[in-house]
């Protein structure tokens, strides 16, 4: 019996590990973390699995009895490391899939063993506030109004998006919170670019718009959304009797990492009277950077913004932002009373009355220990590093005869080696990006921009360095 059950005079839970035991197991836990870390660059990057397989491995546990918990974290880390794309390989120039960064993990391991539940803010003031104060900072740097800039942590990307169609739509029609869209006089439309990320069909959806409501506005040669086109699009559907009321703009498309044009953009919603909305889910980071802080020029008139700390922050998943100068939105949006819910403290607001989550993990405060360690400095030069890199990888491709597709300031390169449109073949693409996966030591994909296929490798990894870029063009050169 450990000292908290003798001073309580109980005996332990199967849940309750003593003193000894804990310090133990959590020591084993780093181990194999360490472990992982020091020897992922041998692994090979992209995992041969097969779902039988998995599940075959999986009958072993039936939980019908105990097992000892270095036979069970042993064998997790062991699944882990032979069936996931290891994401924190240097040579993983994939999908925005950061290496999460160490501190990150650290402050995710306090969340986890405090557990402070954010639902209400007076069951964890020290997280909620530690949120706030995160949230006003990068709404602060994006250059948002507001005092401070509201907002709260998100599971990703993708609900902060539908927090901003969720805003956008009670601020435009305030019937819609009681009546519902079927009580408007006609189909609210939002319009995003065809090289947005197409999550908005999903909230479209979501909301009761029906997917048919997403505008996929075409996009200039450059792959940004085409104001023009815009601007027909949305007298079209006024024509037609349907009803406008969003525009998004996207900061980095997922593909090409290219940025709208957003003071076109905002511009337009404003004599429109819409609301805008930026999707800055990657590129947001940039923020972060003086130097690069200008490619977001615009972003700051944006009624709302998207912005993943499991991004370019290197967060551990998951952590988006959605970021408004509209507190009063947000609290009307998502507002709701209950009697089994502590009352509101003066001053503060309860985040389960303000977003879409209830109970609430403190996602911002592994993002609070990895800023403050750092300092802003600290993810600036990460963020340039890896911009430099993605610069550095431009001109070895183009140096060895392939060809660069998107033109953007962001490090991520979409390339092909076709000579001419007739050349641009995806089997041919999708059989050189296998070569460079089977050779393990780097993963790239498959792209296509605006229906032209092209490699698409993105500098995600903060651990990647020059030589893990000469080893991907090696590859290609040989592929
Ligand atoms: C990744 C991404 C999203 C979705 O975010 P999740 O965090 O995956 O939910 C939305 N928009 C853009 C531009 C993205 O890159």
């Amino acid at each position: 019996m450990d000292g908290s059950a003798a001073r309580t005079g109980t005996t332990t839970t199967a849940l309750e590990l003593g003193a000894d035991e804990r310090r133990r197991l959590f020591g084993h836990v780093l181990e194999l973390i360490e472990r992982h870390a020091e020897g992922v660059r041998d692994l090979p990057g992209t995992p041969v699995a097969d779902p039988y397989d998995i599940r075959r491995h999986l009958e072993r546990y039936d939980f019908d009895g105990a097992m000892t918990p270095e036979a069970v974290l042993g064998d997790t880390a062991a699944m882990l490391r032979r069936w996931t794309v290891h994401t924190t390989h240097p040579g993983y120039f994939g999908l925005f899939n950061p290496n999460p960064a160490p501190l990150g993990v650290l402050g995710d391991l306090l969340t986890a063993a405090f557990n402070p539940q954010l639902a209400a803010w007076s069951h964890g003031p020290a997280a909620a506030e530690i949120d706030r104060h995160v949230v006003a900072y990068l709404g602060e740097r994006l250059g948002l109004p507001g005092d401070p800039v509201a907002g709260h942590f998100t599971s990703g990307g993708a609900e902060a998006n539908l927090t901003g169609v969720l805003l956008a739509l009670t601020r435009t029609f305030p019937e819609v919170g009681e009546e519902g869209v079927g009580a408007l006089p006609g189909r609210p439309v939002l319009y995003a670019s065809a090289e947005s990320h197409l999550a908005w069909l999903k909230i479209a959806h979501m909301c009761g718009l029906g997917r048919g409501a997403v505008r996929l506005v075409p996009v200039t040669p450059d792959l940004r959304m085409d104001p023009a086109a815009l601007a027909e699009a949305i007298a079209a559907d006024r024509a037609r009797g349907l009803l406008p009321f969003l525009v998004v703009g996207t900061a980095g498309t997922t593909g090409a990492g290219v940025i709208d044009p957003l003071h076109d953009l905002a511009d337009l919603a404003e004599t429109e009277g819409m609301r805008f909305h930026v999707d800055a889910a990657w590129a947001g980071a940039a923020a972060l950077s003086d130097r690069l802080r200008p490619v977001l020029d615009g972003i700051g008139r944006a009624h709302s913004v998207t912005l993943d700390a499991h991004k370019w922050l290197s967060m551990p998943m998951g952590a988006g932002t959605f970021l408004t100068p509209d507190a009063a939105g947000l609290r009307e949006t998502f507002r709701v009373t209950t009697s089994f819910m502590p009352d509101e403290i003066s001053g503060a607001t309860d985040p389960y009355a303000s977003s879409a989550q209830w109970s609430r993990r403190a996602i911002g405060l592994k993002l609070f220990v990895t800023l403050a360690t750092v300092g802003r400095a600290g993810y600036a030069q990460v963020i340039e590093r890896q911009t430099d890199l993605g610069a550095y990888l431009r001109g070895r491709l183009t140096g060895i005869g392939w060809r660069v597709l998107n033109d953007t300031p962001l490090p991520v390169v979409c390339f092909t080696n076709a000579r001419d449109a007739q050349a641009h073949d995806a089997a041919r693409l999708e059989a050189v990006a296998r070569r460079v996966l089977d050779s393990g030591r780097a993963w790239i994909s498959l792209t296509s921009l605006a229906g032209t296929p092209a490699l698409r490798a993105c500098i995600t990894n903060f651990a990647t360095t020059e030589a893990d870029v000469d080893s991907l063009v090696g590859e290609l050169a040989r592929a």
